[in-house]
This record gives C-alpha cells, structure tokens and sequence, in this order.
C-alpha cells in the first residue's frame, strides 16, 4: 500500500533508488578535500568553529589539499575500485570545511578542475548557509545546465538557541534564506541534520521533521551527534553530560522511524545515520557498518507496518 501510495519502491525515499532514476545505474561519491578554510574558523564570522567540528574525523586518508584535485579524484576512484563494485560515474564530493568560500574565480577554477577529470558527472558542495551569494548562485546554476551540481548545506538544527549554543554563527533564518535562494535557482538542495546536540529535548528534535518538510530541500542527510576527541564538545560533554540527548541504537532507529513518518515523501534521504572511526570517538560509537544499521531500520519499518510521509501533513 505504501509503495502505491508515494510511489517508492521502499518504505523511505532512498537515495540509491533516487540516484538510479536521476542519473541511471551507480555514481560513487569521492571525497576531496580543496584546501577551502572555514567563515567560522578563519576569523570572518569567528575563530572558534562549531563545538562539534573534527573534519578529519571524515576526510579519508587519500584526501589532503596538498594533492591536486585530479590527483584526490584519480586515488578516489582507486581506492573505491578495490572495495566496491567499480562504478562508471563519479560525483566529486567537495566536503571538508566550507567549499563555497572563496572568490567566484577560484571556485570556478576548483571545479572545473573536478568536472575536467574523466568519468565525473558532477559536484556536490558542502558549504555553510551563510557562505552563499547570488554571484556564487549564477556560476552553479550555469553549471548545472551541463552537470548534476547539488549544494548540500549544514542545516544542523532548526533552533537557533541550539546554533547559538554550538556556535554556529549563523541562524536557521540564514539557513532558510540560503535554500530558497538555491532552490529558486534551479540547483538541487541538500542538507545535513544533527540529532543530540546539547540542550535539546527529544520533541524539538522531532517537531523538526515538520518545519524540514517544509523547505524546498531534495535530499537530507540525518546524524547522531558524534562527540570528537579534542573538540570543545568534548569539554561540554564531560562538564555537563546530562545536557546531551545520546541513545544506543535501538533508540535511536525507533525514534528515527518517528520522524521519518513525520517527512514530507517528497525529500529524498540520503543517509539516516552517521559512522565515526572509533579512534575519533569520545564514546564507543554504535552499530556496525552503515550498511547493517539501513537494514535494521528498514526491517523495523516493516515490523510497524509504517513508512516516510505517514504522519506528514
Ligand atoms: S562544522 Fe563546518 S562550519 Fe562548522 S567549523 Fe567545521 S567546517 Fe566550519
């Protein structure tokens, strides 16, 4: 009944389904790390970074911007080829730091150099909301004419006290604004939301799905807050433990089985949780791979007869 209502083929709207009919047969993703800084590290809106941020926790080893990006790009596809069946279209992942922030000339010039390499089809830039403009907007959307561009924007949380507490630097009114303006463009939108940052309860994390479900995002990525060796979280974390929200595994899968009913069926989801070396990792992180962790949450979807958008309104 589910799959005849919403017209998925599984109970949520997967990405690797999404993935097939967009851009036909498998795209593997390849990290590359462009030597971009971070608007929240370097000193233009703090020096800090967010309380949570440890990027090498997932730069793969191939990734240093010491390397070119078509070098990154070709050890990339090396290295997925020994564990992977060998895909024929590439995604370069822009990922570490902030990938928007810098002059429309270098940016230019940084993803032409992706979109140069053979066999790659398209970017996906991870970026902050606030490092955006309409400058930046024209050139992706230019690009987009001739190749899968999608911005996946660090959402993090819809509440501003929680952004503030993380210090963010920026608002979830930024965070709205940034979407609009790239959905208006015509360039696929993605985001990224954390679950058990500090302070908050778990009904504001659940009340989220309604507001995400309102904004014009075509796939979002879901994650459990992982707290990083050496971060000021650390620090918050061992000061004031009871302000965190951090379940086992079966926890977590129920309560994102809440929430993925509460989702508009129309965003695709593209991850639902996150997976941690466990040498970054304050506490021993759960769940084997990301693989296993899918399985089980469908199989609790099923057990509950349930599905994404059923509660949505
Ligand atoms: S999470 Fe992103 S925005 Fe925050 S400090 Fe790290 S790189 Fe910068």
């Amino acid at each position: 009944m589910y799959s005849a209502y919403w017209g998925h083929t599984r109970r949520f709207n997967a990405y690797p389904d999404y993935m097939k009919k967009k851009l036909g047969g498998r795209v593997q993703k390849l990290t590359i790390d462009a030597g971009f800084s971070c608007p929240n590290r370097d000193g233009t809106k703090g020096t800090g970074g967010c309380t949570f941020c440890l990027n090498d926790a997932f730069n793969p080893s191939y990734c240093t911007p010491d390397k070119s990006i078509a070098r990154q790009i070709s050890e990339g596809i090396a290295f997925h080829a020994t564990r992977y069946k060998r895909a024929e279209k590439y995604l370069a992942y822009f990922q570490a730091f902030s990938n928007t922030h810098a002059s429309v000339d270098e940016l230019a010039k940084k993803y032409k150099e992706a979109l140069d390499c053979e066999g790659v089809i398209g970017l996906v830039i991870g970026t902050r909301p606030d490092c955006m403009d309409a400058g930046k907007l024209d050139l992706l959307q230019n690009l987009s004419q001739r190749y899968h561009i999608v911005v996946e924007y660090g959402i993090e949380s819809v509440h501003n006290k929680t952004l503030q507490r993380i210090n963010r630097g920026h608002s979830f009114e930024d965070t709205l604004e940034a979407v609009k303006m790239t959905a208006n463009k015509g360039i696929h939108v993605g985001g990224h939301l954390i679950f058990g940052l500090p302070g908050e309860s778990r009904q504001e994390m659940l009340m989220s799905a309604n507001i995400i479900s309102q904004m014009p995002l075509n796939t979002i990525k879901f994650h459990q807050l992982q707290i990083f060796k050496g971060t000021a979280m650390e620090l918050e974390y061992k000061s004031n433990p009871g302000d965190f929200i951090l379940p086992g595994e079966n926890d977590y899968l129920n309560f994102m089985v809440e929430y993925i009913e509460m989702l508009n069926p129309r965003i695709v989801v593209e991850r639902i949780a996150g997976e941690t070396p466990p040498r970054y990792s304050v506490l021993q992180p759960w769940g084997p791979r990301y693989d296993q962790i899918l399985v089980k949450f469908e199989k609790l979807l099923e057990k509950r007869d349930t599905w994404q958008g059923r509660r949505w309104q």
